[in-house]
């Protein structure tokens, strides 16, 4: 069974059995906010439960991004506005079948019932940098951080030093350039100035260690760097991209488990982004195919 844990005075936090997906559940002064919550059919009953049971107000959903494994909850919270990043309609636009196809092949492949068909939410608020959201004497920021994905955002809180990162920071995952390699750095160098005392990935394990805190952005700040310097080198000096995998793919990373094709379709992405030229499709695209 699911646990729904404190982490701070103002957030539980539900880790899902799927991808180690971090659902947050932010709650003051009689009024709630829910980020990105999931997954399964029982976790979202027992989410829904805890907000119930907690008689706070549900203000809202902020989803972090439009990837399917962070959408399946609004549709059990129908009440609630969804609040997410002006970039996301636009990925809804392009990739909504995608994403339908996708909830649909892990229902199967789990067994999870099909009682109605998956519909990717529509945002009710979207907002383009920042946006403050409040819970009594609290005050959440919702940032735009893109680089995992040009929709992303990342919610941060001064007063406990909370940043909820959505994907990105994790220590299960290795950094995934859904977007461009210069907006992730740029997130990542903007992030790293914020005083933070408590970090949520969306994927992995939460911390207070200010070492650890440290040592996550150090780490994706430096393999960013190293993958994107390889593969623009390799473009400067003509390589096709299967010379440019086979120069890159020693580059370490801190997160060895990762999905299996993360790190290759990476120094894809850096070699297109570079000015690299491919014939057909090359990196994460090949997550939509
Ligand atoms: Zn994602």
């Amino acid at each position: 069974m699911s646990k729904i844990e404190p982490l701070t005075k103002n957030l539980w936090v539900a880790q899902s059995a799927v991808f180690a997906t971090n659902s947050a559940l932010l709650l003051d002064a009689g009024s709630c906010y829910l980020v990105d919550p999931g997954i399964t059919p029982t976790e979202l009953d027992h989410i829904v439960a805890f907000v119930a049971g907690s008689r706070a107000t549900l203000r809202g959903i902020v989803l972090t991004h439009a990837h399917w494994d962070h959408l399946l909850g609004p549709e059990r919270f129908p009440q609630a506005p969804v609040i997410a990043q002006d970039a996301y309609r636009a990925l809804l636009r392009r990739h909504a079948s995608d994403l339908i196809r996708q909830v649909t092949d892990w229902r199967t492949e789990t067994d999870v019932p099909q009682e109605r068909s998956f519909v990717p939410p529509n945002p009710d608020v979207t907002f383009s940098k920042q946006l403050r959201l409040y819970l009594g004497p609290t005050t959440l920021r919702v940032l735009a951080t893109p680089g995992h994905a040009p929709d992303h955002c990342s919610l941060y809180e001064s007063r406990s030093g909370l940043l909820w990162a959505g994907d990105m920071l994790s220590d299960l995952e290795v950094p995934m350039v859904m977007d461009t390699f210069a907006a992730y750095r740029q997130t990542l160098r903007r992030l790293a100035a914020l005083e933070i005392r408590s970090l949520v990935p969306g994927h992995g394990t939460p911390t207070t260690d200010p070492r650890e805190i440290h040592d996550r952005f150090a780490g994706d700040l430096v393999y960013l760097g190293e993958v994107y310097d390889c593969a623009a080198k390799a473009v400067e000096q003509g390589a096709e991209l299967a010379e440019t995998l086979d120069c890159c793919v020693s580059i370490p990373f801190a997160q060895p488990d990762s999905y299996p094709n993360a790190h290759r379709w990476n120094i894809e992405q850096a070699y297109l982004e570079a000015g690299g030229k491919v014939t057909g499709i090359a990196g994460w695209a090949q997550d939509w195919a």
